[in-house]
């Protein structure tokens, strides 16, 4: 499917360069596996992510395709991943995915391997719609289906956590009043795909950094000329004395 091409605005084409200039250049590694990182993600809630590879990879060694973790029973499959830590909720959630690939496959007529379905329902829809669809799956919130979107299928959906929301409203990149769940769609529309990757990177970053919650360094930010919350609040709040 070709991307549309997006005319980025000048002020987002700015942010964009100063994000990349502060924090390097940001490569995406898509495996084009999105049942796989699918659970990856499933696996990385509530843990670090020493904690959830961990549990990934044991998962794949103890049980070699998805349809073995979709039939066994589900302590086994908590028993795999039980370094990942909630594991029972976790096993579940993970074979309630797996089974309601399997039956959405079935209704339709299909018999692929389940990666290969998943693959496909995602590749014939546009990434919104895409987006929309992993989210009808059980337990896959906005932001879970995001991540599969952008690091495993490389389409422009971003994963928009407390600091991508935060220091984009700060930057003007959108209204103050579109909600974490509306702004995964929103870089679809105003950035070129292949810079979605890098402002998610570059945002999360700035965010841990910076732009902080409580008391943003703005005295010492790089965006600070591009920044619409500035000149909004108290100064002692934005650390400019
Ligand atoms: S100027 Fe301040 S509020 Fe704006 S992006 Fe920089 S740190 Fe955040």
């Amino acid at each position: 499917m070709t991307a549309t091409s997006i005319i980025p605005s000048l002020h987002l084409t700015s942010v964009y360069e100063l994000l990349i200039d502060t924090y390097g250049e940001m490569h995406n590694d898509p495996d084009y596996d999105p049942l796989g990182g699918l659970v990856g993600t499933i696996l990385s809630q509530h843990t670090s992510d020493i904690n959830s590879g961990r549990a990934y990879r044991q998962l794949i060694k103890t049980f070699p395709t998805w349809e073995e973790v979709r039939d066994v029973p589900t302590h086994m499959v908590a028993e795999a991943i039980r370094s990942g830590g909630l594991a029972n909720v976790k096993a579940q959630r993970i074979q309630d995915v797996l089974n309601t690939l399997t039956s959405q496959q079935k209704e339709s007529g299909g018999n692929k391997p389940l990666p290969e379905y998943l693959y496909d329902e995602i590749e014939k829809r546009t990434p919104e719609d895409a987006w929309r669809y992993l989210r009808t799956l059980p337990g896959v919130g906005p932001k879970t289906a995001a991540c599969v979107m952008l690091f495993d299928m490389n389409r422009s959906i971003m994963p928009v956590d407390t600091h991508v929301h935060r220091v984009s409203k700060r930057l003007g990149l959108i209204d103050p009043k579109v909600n974490a769940d509306k702004a995964h769609t929103v870089f679809a529309q105003i950035a070129p795909p292949d810079w979605v990757y890098g402002l998610h990177v570059g945002l999360i970053r700035h965010g841990r950094q910076i732009c902080h919650a409580q008391k943003p360094k703005c005295g010492e930010c790089p965006l600070y000329v591009q920044c619409a919350y500035v000149g909004s609040v108290n100064p002692q709040e934005t650390g400019i004395s």
